[in-house]
């Protein structure tokens, strides 16, 4: 369902993304590991034109957009495809927690209100927070925010979810109950890539997991054998250091 070619991303004088391939189908969890710096949040920005690639292309779904020859039309589709999980949660701090959820149903879905409003409630408790859909987010703990702003995803039913490093803001405490979370979309089938720090997480959560390094997948497989038994010696200390 989305498969990805030849991407290339350098800022300036830095090549940041060198040749990256992929594919992730249908329902599949995809984890991205690596070092920091490697390139990981370039690569999720790219899959959505957050940032510009260089060369490449990117399919998603219907939408097949060649970097080196696309018009504006194709970057509005392509971004309707995904929905980005974001480190800071990048919440509207003025906007309660329903309000999050429902803004971009309402502004960019053309759902009127109260049917927005409804749908918002439906995610606001699939996420645990349903109790708390008129607070604001400076009166809610780092995961619960994290986990509204899995709901604002979640609602616009995008064909995958791409999730940043979803827990590396929080304290120790609250990073169970927002991969808990994550958990329990993995099961219903939805598509998702995740950069994670968590490797015990990726190992159970996911399909396939991807092993970057200066701007290139360094090693790809499935879990248990990437994490079992990893093929390249720099995926093994990388592993080695973090467990
Ligand atoms: P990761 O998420 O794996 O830590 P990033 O994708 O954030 O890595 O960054 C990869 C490299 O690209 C780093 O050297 C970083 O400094 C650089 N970089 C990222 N974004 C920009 C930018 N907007 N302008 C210039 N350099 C950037
Ligand atoms: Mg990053």
């Amino acid at each position: 369902m989305i498969k990805i070619n030849q991407l290339k991303k350098s800022f300036n004088d830095l090549e940041v993304l060198k040749d990256i391939n992929f594919e992730v189908k249908r329902g599949e969890v995809l984890s991205i590991i690596g070092p920091s710096g490697s390139g990981k949040s370039t690569l999720l920005r790219c899959l959505n034109f957050l940032e510009t690639p260089n060369a490449g292309t990117i399919a998603i779904d219907d939408v097949t957009v060649d970097v080196a020859n696309y018009k504006k039309q194709d970057i509005q589709q392509l971004r309707k495809k995904s929905a980005m999980v974001f480190q800071n949660y990048n919440l509207f701090k003025n906007k309660t927690a329903l309000q999050n959820v429902t803004e971009l149903l309402i502004v960019t879905k053309n759902i009127p209100k109260a049917e927005a409003n409804k749908i918002g409630m439906e995610y606001l408790a699939q996420v645990g927070l349903a109790e708390k859909a008129n607070n604001y987010p400076a009166t809610l703990s780092g995961g619960q925010q994290q986990r509204v702003s899995i709901a604002r995803a979640l609602a616009l039913k995008p064909s995958v979810i791409l999730f940043d490093e979803p827990t590396s803001s929080l304290d120790p405490e609250l990073v169970s109950e927002v991969l808990q979370v994550i958990r329990q979309i993995a099961v219903k089938d939805t598509t998702m890539i995740i950069v994670t720090h968590e490797m015990d997480f990726a190992r159970e959560v996911s399909d396939n997991v991807i092993f970057m390094a200066d701007g290139y997948i360094v090693e790809e497989g499935h879990p248990s054998e990437l994490f079992g038994n990893p093929k390249h010696a720099r995926t093994k200390s990388f592993i080695q250091q973090l467990s």
